[in-house]
Formats: structure tokens, C-alpha cells, sequence
């Protein structure tokens, strides 16, 4: 028998800190990069509606587990978020399992910090127009986690739905909703796409030379087209991004080479080169990763374990 601790989405929430998790989102690219972690690629089964997608992975020296996440696009009209998930964390030694949280917040809030990271290591360091296209969850994500990478002056938030757009921009002292996305891309440094789109949602006609581009929406179709692709240099959170097909990979990437991707862990560890120029296109194009889950996982068990936080359950 043993005994697990529980932790609820209430918990989760309070015990994620956006600063240290940028943090230790960083230190797991760069141990996953430096082929420290184990996650095979993500697998999925599928329902009428949507889909359970299976990330085992072990990030040594921070935790060894998994994480189950459905995907139900509509559940929006259902009052429930699209993205749902559980995480498992085991003792590494002897594989007891040891935790049992919410994952909804955290692969909310993973994604939106995991890019801000990419952002920090890839932007211009003189960024200060931010745009966020699509104000569902990811679009929340990301203006939480971008404004601590960079001091945005101008945050435009365009949505398919202008009321989300207007919602989501009254969170932020320096944000507000433009009408469209391409109104929201010009002349903006970060650009970030955060929809469920199936179809391109911009044009890299509308980038201004030196953005930095991120995607980390396109779940079920590319959000971002070829030739914006081909315009820029492509940065992963993994090759395999580019090696498996979806739902593993990224719609966007398949058929690249993908020795031509260079992974943000080598960006941070200094192995391989960012952005090389000011007027460089960098993109940081998004399939989500198993030790991201792992990093935030840890932090939420660990500070759960100093606070007293969550019940424990005989199992
Ligand atoms: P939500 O369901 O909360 O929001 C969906 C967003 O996509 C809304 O802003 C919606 O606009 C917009 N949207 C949907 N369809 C279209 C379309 N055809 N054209 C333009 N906009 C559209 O989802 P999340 O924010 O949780 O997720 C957004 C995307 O990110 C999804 O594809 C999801 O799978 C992906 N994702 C990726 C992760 C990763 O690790 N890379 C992790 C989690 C999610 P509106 O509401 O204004 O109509």
C-alpha cells in the first residue's frame, strides 16, 4: 500500500510560482537536450469528441512520471476547458507512486512560460510590442509568462471571438484588443499563436524583419503556414517535433529535416547558436514536452510537501 499525495487544481494553482517555473522549464530543455531525460513520444487515443494523450517521461534528478491529458475542443460550450489533465509523480528509487495532481493548470501554465522561455533566449533584447493571437486558455498563459521576459509597452490581443479578445486584454495594464490578427502582427517584435486554429492564421508577409514567432497552438492542423516556416529559423523543444507525426510532432514540421531545428535546451546550454542577427526571423514552434510537465510537477510536489498542502490518500 501506498500513500499518495493529492493535490487539487485549488492546490496547484496556489503552489505555482511563473518565476521559478520559468527556471526550471529552462533547466529541463537544457537536461533534455544534454540527453539526460526520457520521454518516448507522445501517444493518443480517440474519442468521438476529442482524445487522451499518454507522457510518461523521467527527468533525473527532478521526477520520474506521467501525465494523462484529454483534449475535447468543444468543451468550451460545456463550461470545461478544452485541455484536462492528471499528473503522476513516483518515487524514482523504487517506482511508489508518491503524487497525484491536477495537470489542467499546469500544462496551462507550462506552455505559456515554456515559450516565454524560448522568447527570452530568442527575442531581441530590445522587444517592446508583443502580439497574442488567440485569448483562450494559452492566450492567458502567455500574458501571464511573456511580460517576464521582456518590458512590453504594447500588448495587442486579437481573437476569433471579439469579446475573448476584450477579456483577455483587460488583465493586463498594457494590453488591449485589436479587430485582427494581422492588426495585431504589424509591426510587433513577439508574435504568439495560441489558437486551435486548423489553418494558417497569418501570413509572413505581416512579420516585421527580426520577430520572434511563436506557436504553440495547431493541435489538430497547422497554425502556421510553409512559407512562413521557411522564412525563418525553427526552434523546437525537441527534433522529434519535426521526426513523428502528430500527435507527437508538430503539423508544421513534418517532412523537415531535422537536423535543420535546433532545440532551445541547446540555445540555453550554449551549444548551438539563437537568434544570429537583429533582422533574423526565430521560430519557436511548439508540440508541448513531457519533462515540461515534470519540472512544474516537482515544484508544485515540492512546495505542497513544505506547506502541507493536499491530502494523502491510502492507495
Ligand atoms: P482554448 O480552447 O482555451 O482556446 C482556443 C483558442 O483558439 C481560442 O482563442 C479560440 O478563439 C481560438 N480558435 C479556435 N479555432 C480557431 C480558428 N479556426 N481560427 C482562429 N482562432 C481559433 O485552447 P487553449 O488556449 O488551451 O489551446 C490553444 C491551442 O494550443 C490548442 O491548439 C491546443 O491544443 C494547443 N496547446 C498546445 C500545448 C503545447 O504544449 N504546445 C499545450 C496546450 C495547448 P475564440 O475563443 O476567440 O473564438
Amino acid at each position: 500500500m501506498a500513500e499518495v499525495l493529492v493535490l487539487s487544481e485549488a492546490d496547484v494553482t496556489g503552489l505555482l510560482d511563473l518565476e521559478p517555473l520559468l527556471a526550471a522549464l529552462g533547466q529541463a530543455l537544457e537536461s533534455y537536450s544534454a540527453g539526460r531525460a526520457t520521454a518516448p513520444p507522445r501517444v493518443a487515443t480517440w474519442a468521438e469528441g476529442g482524445g487522451l494523450g499518454a507522457m510518461p517521461v523521467h527527468l533525473p534528478g527532478v521526477a520520474l512520471g506521467a501525465k494523462l491529458v484529454s483534449i475535447f475542443p468543444a468543451n468550451h460550450d460545456r463550461g470545461r476547458p478544452s485541455h484536462q489533465a492528471l499528473i503522476a509523480l513516483f518515487d524514482p528509487d523504487d517506482g511508489t507512486p508518491v503524487a497525484v495532481m491536477d495537470g489542467t493548470r499546469i500544462t496551462a501554465a507550462r506552455t505559456g512560460a515554456t515559450a516565454a522561455v524560448a522568447a527570452g533566449a530568442l527575442a531581441r533584447p530590445d522587444a517592446a510590442v508583443l502580439a497574442i493571437l488567440g485569448a483562450g486558455v494559452q492566450g492567458r498563459s502567455h500574458l501571464d509568462a511573456f511580460p517576464l521576459v521582456r518590458d512590453f509597452r504594447d500588448i495587442r490581443v486579437a481573437s476569433r471571438t471579439p469579446g475573448h479578445a476584450d477579456a483577455l486584454a483587460a488583465a493586463h495594464p498594457a494590453a488591449r484588443a485589436v479587430a485582427s490578427f494581422e492588426e495585431a502582427v504589424a509591426g510587433a517584435d513577439v508574435v504568439c499563436c495560441c489558437t486551435d486554429a486548423r489553418e494558417p492564421i497569418l501570413e509572413s508577409a505581416w512579420l516585421a524583419p527580426g520577430t520572434h514567432l511563436s506557436s504553440v497552438g495547431g493541435s489538430f492542423g497547422p497554425e502556421l503556414d510553409p512559407a512562413t516556416v521557411r522564412a525563418g529559423r525553427v526552434f523546437v523543444e525537441w527534433r522529434g517535433a519535426a521526426a513523428n507525426p502528430p500527435p507527437a510532432g508538430a503539423h508544421e514540421l513534418q517532412g523537415l529535416d531535422p537536423a535543420t531545428l535546433t532545440e532551445v535546451g541547446e540555445v540555453l546550454a550554449g551549444t548551438r547558436p539563437g537568434r544570429t542577427s537583429p533582422g533574423e526571423l526565430t521560430i519557436y514552434k511548439s508540440t508541448g514536452h513531457a519533462v515540461e510537465d515534470a519540472a512544474a510537477a516537482d515544484l508544485v510536489y515540492r512546495r505542497a510537501l513544505a506547506s502541507g498542502s493536499g491530502v494523502r490518500v491510502s492507495i
